[in-house]
């Protein structure tokens, strides 16, 4: 497996965000978290990166028990909300960021960085400053910087949020294709069914800190588990 979680909970103040969720992902897969907001999709994914610990349950990356191992010490890319690109770095230096803090040698990064900017067709843009982008081309630089490292998780939250639909539309064949090519398993979170039916082998559908229903695309139209997911999916959004 590449990733599982078992009987997570997790509560802020009195809010039971998390309300023991358990599901499993096979390496290689690309899967959607999909559920409306506040449902707890980003403190899902914030607990597998280790950006944050649940009260209860178990974290396994790769095969390993992860519950306790510092986001440091993961080797997981992720492309967060909060986790914009850093604006007084080049897009160069965003993408070595990752590789630099991991000590590589210097020649190693600019060689790794090159082959990245060119996967996410940014060669030539490396000496501009984020600002200096569109959104589609700075989350390009997100993607590039979260994957450059080498590692084969990918964790994406809301990756195409706040982006129009053309710009939306050219990163997902992008994610598809990086996931193809690169052989990753990835988890990317989204409140867009049409997105997560799309892109996903398989999706985790949560509610108020539940998963409602864990399926492949067809399986979650045609048998919907609960009302919830009934709901869910056959409103138009
Ligand atoms: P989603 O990503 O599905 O929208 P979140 O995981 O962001 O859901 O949030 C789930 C619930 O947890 C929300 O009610 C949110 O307000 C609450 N929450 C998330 N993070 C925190 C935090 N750091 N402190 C307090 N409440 C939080
Ligand atoms: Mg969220």
């Amino acid at each position: 497996m590449g990733i599982v979680v078992r009987g997570l909970k997790k509560r802020f103040g009195a809010t039971q965000v998390l309300d023991d969720v358990s599901f499993e992902i096979a390496r290689g897969e690309m899967v959607a978290l999909l559920g409306p907001s506040g449902g707890g999709k980003s403190t899902v994914l914030r607990i597998i990166a280790g950006l944050e610990f649940a009260d209860e349950g178990e974290v396994h990356l790769r095969g390993r028990v992860a519950t306790h191992t510092r986001v440091q010490d993961r080797d997981i890319g992720f492309v967060f909300q909060g986790y914009a690109l850093f604006r007084h770095m080049t897009v160069r230096e965003n993408v070595a960021f990752g590789l630099s803090i991991r000590k590589r040698p210097k020649a190693e990064v600019q060689r790794v960085v090159d082959e990245f900017l060119a996967l996410v067709q940014l060669d030539g843009l490396g000496d501009r400053y984020p600002t200096e982008l569109s959104g589609g081309q700075r989350q390009r630089v997100a993607l590039a910087r979260a994957l450059a490292p080498g590692t084969d998780l990918l964790l994406l939250d809301e990756p195409f949020g706040a982006l129009d639909a053309k710009v939306r539309l050219d990163l997902r064949e992008w994610l598809r294709r990086l996931h193809q090519e690169r052989g990753l398993t990835g988890v990317f979170v989204t409140h867009d069914q049409e997105e997560a039916m799309d892109l996903a082998s398989r999706v985790i559908v949560m509610n108020r800190g539940r998963v409602e229903q864990i399926g492949t695309p067809e399986e979650i139209y045609d048998r919907p588990a609960t009302e919830f997911v009934a709901s869910f999916v056959g409103s138009i959004n």
